[in-house]
Formats: structure tokens, C-alpha cells, sequence
């Protein structure tokens, strides 16, 4: 039985590891990437059956998108392949020791081809989390309805639906961007935003107001994240405060959808909003310090290797 659903856009990236500008022979990294992908590897790992649906193109980086969810246990057994349309790219030079520049190849590609039919309904309706992103409804209007189309599926047969807003100010601007989502946050169960992000929907300054104000427009579950400040929660109108666990950050980027992993998983385990915000706090905090968006992301065995509990020695 799968126990969360996702949907949405996989790229192949190209990472440079030492600082500086792009150069013929400079070595990279080559990986995958995808914030709901990152997810469902999360939960995965942490012991709950996952499944992706998106499209990918015929080609060998819609092989490996396809192969690195395989190996993980992901089911992607509802990812189609675009047959004339290539695989998203995503270049990411390390410009400097401290700053990383992303130049994007996703628009009109594979996974932009996302559309409302390919929402398989028996897969949402038998999960227990359905996981959308802000990302998704900013690739076009099919992937839009597709994300519109999963969440009327998950609320009208009881699943708990789970968004994170994830704005991403190259797709669209703020304005379509609230326009588009707050209907979103309203069937949500489950929000998670950064600061920035909740600003699109409140004026609210604090981390407590934005909780209190993103809660106000319907789900029960508001998390705010905070970077190495950790995290707020309000809970069933109860507040819950998540330090971050201290670490050497390496590489911030999908410390949030680890997090969002990590919060989902021990949500599916039944735990209380302080462990799940524990949970989440401790994939953050895995996820920021190993290379790569989803490849440090912890096995539940694991946990405790950051968790502040005995571990072996
Ligand atoms: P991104 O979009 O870059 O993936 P985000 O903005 O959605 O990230 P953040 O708030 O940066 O999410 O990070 C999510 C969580 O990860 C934080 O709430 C925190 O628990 C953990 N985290 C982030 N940065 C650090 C850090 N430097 N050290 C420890 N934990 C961190």
C-alpha cells in the first residue's frame, strides 16, 4: 500500500564542485533533482511506501530520473515518458566558496507536459498523503490543473493533502503565484512555508503570526520554516517551537523538502507535532550537510546519529 503520493517535474543537474567559472574540463557532479521527488525519497527512506508521477523525456536523463527513483523504492509505476520532448537541465556553478549560481532548462520540456490525466485517482484516493508544491503549478496550465485535479481527488476521498509552497520567483511573480496557490492552501491539511512565502498570502511579520495568519485561510497543520533558525508550528491552534540541530552546513539546498520528508514521514508514523517537527528538523539538518539535494537523506536507523540520542560509537 502507498502511503504517500507525489507529483511533479524531475531535472538532471549539473553541479561543479570546486569554486570558480565554468571552464572546458572543469569537473561536476551529475544528479537528479526534483523537490517532490526529494520527498518521496525521504518518506521512503524513513520506512513508508512512496510513489512520483511526472513525465520525463526519452533520453538518458529521463533514464537516470527514472533509475534513482527505482533504486529508492519510489513507485513510478505512473511516470510517463514524452517521447519527443527532452528531460529538464539544471546547471549549477559553484561560482564561489559561499555562492552557487542555477541557470535552468525546463520550459516546454518533459516534465511541463504534466497534465490533469495523467493523476492516476485509485493511486491518490488509496494513500494516506497526497504532497503537492508551489513549484508544479508554475511549470504551465496542464501541470497546474494536474496539481488542482490531485487535491479535489485527496480531499473528496478523506486523504490528507500536504502542500509546501516552495515559490520560485523565475516561474511567476508573486501576485500570480498567490493568486494561483491560496486555493491550494485552503484544501491543504498541511502547509509548510518559508517567511518569504508566507509574506505572499499575509502581512504578517513573525514566524507566529504567519503561522497563525496561513491557518486562518484553512489548514489545520501550519508550518513555518526558518533556515538554521529551525522551525514554528501551529498545530491544531497550538504553537510548537524546533530549534535547528547544529551542524556544518555544506549545502543548503533541499534542506526543505528534507524537512517536509522528515515531518511527513513521522507524521504517517502517528507521532506527536513536537516529534514530527523533531523529525523534520533532523533530515534538515542531514540534508544541509551532505553534497547533493537527496542523497544525504537519512534512513530512519540514522535518525539518531543527529537526533542528540546515544548513538554507536
Ligand atoms: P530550500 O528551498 O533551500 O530547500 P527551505 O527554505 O524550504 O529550503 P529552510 O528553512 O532553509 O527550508 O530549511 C528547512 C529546515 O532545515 C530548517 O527548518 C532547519 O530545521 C533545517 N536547516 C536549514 N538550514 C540548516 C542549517 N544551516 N543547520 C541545521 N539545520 C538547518
Amino acid at each position: 500500500m502507498i502511503a504517500l503520493v507525489t507529483l511533479g517535474e524531475m531535472m538532471v543537474t549539473v553541479s561543479t564542485i570546486e569554486p570558480g567559472p565554468f571552464t572546458p574540463g572543469r569537473t561536476a557532479r551529475l544528479s537528479v533533482a526534483g523537490a517532490e521527488a526529494t520527498v518521496a525519497i525521504g518518506v521512503g527512506r524513513l520506512g513508508h511506501r512512496t510513489a512520483w508521477m511526472g513525465r520525463v523525456g526519452a533520453d538518458p536523463a529521463g533514464d537516470m530520473a527514472r533509475d534513482v527513483l527505482r533504486a529508492e523504492g519510489v513507485d513510478v509505476s505512473r511516470t510517463r515518458t514524452e517521447p519527443a520532448l527532452p528531460t529538464g537541465l539544471m546547471l549549477r556553478q559553484r561560482r564561489t566558496a559561499d555562492r552557487t549560481l542555477a541557470s535552468y532548462y525546463r520550459k516546454g520540456l518533459a516534465g511541463s507536459r504534466l497534465a490533469p490525466e495523467d493523476v492516476d485517482e485509485e493511486l491518490v484516493a488509496a494513500a494516506r498523503v497526497l504532497h503537492v508544491t508551489g513549484i508544479t503549478p508554475a511549470l504551465g496550465p496542464g501541470p497546474r490543473k494536474a496539481v488542482l485535479r490531485a487535491v479535489s481527488m485527496a480531499r473528496s476521498a478523506g486523504v490528507t493533502v500536504s502542500f509546501d509552497v516552495n515559490y520560485r520567483s523565475l516561474l511567476w511573480s508573486r501576485e500570480e503565484a498567490a493568486a494561483v496557490l491560496r486555493p491550494v492552501i485552503g484544501a491543504a491539511d498541511i502547509v509548510f512555508a518559508g517567511l518569504d512565502e508566507a509574506a505572499l498570502f499575509t502581512e504578517a511579520a513573525t514566524p507566529d503570526e504567519a503561522a497563525l495568519a496561513l491557518s486562518a485561510l484553512g489548514p489545520r497543520q501550519t508550518v513555518i520554516k526558518l533556515g538554521g533558525e529551525g522551525a514554528l508550528a501551529l498545530v491544531d491552534g497550538k504553537v510548537v517551537v524546533q530549534p535547528a540541530v547544529p551542524v556544518t552546513a555544506v549545502d543548503p539546498v533541499g534542506a526543505g523538502d528534507a524537512f517536509v520528508a522528515g515531518y511527513l514521514a513521522a507524521h504517517l508514523d502517528g507521532a506527536s507535532p513536537a516529534d514530527r517537527l523533531h523529525t523534520a528538523a533532523v533530515c534538515g539538518a542531514f540534508s544541509v550537510s551532505v553534497p547533493g539535494d537527496w542523497e544525504g537523506l537519512p534512513r530512519r536507523s540514522e535518525l539518531a546519529l543527529l537526533a542528540g540520542d546515544d548513538v554507536l560509537r
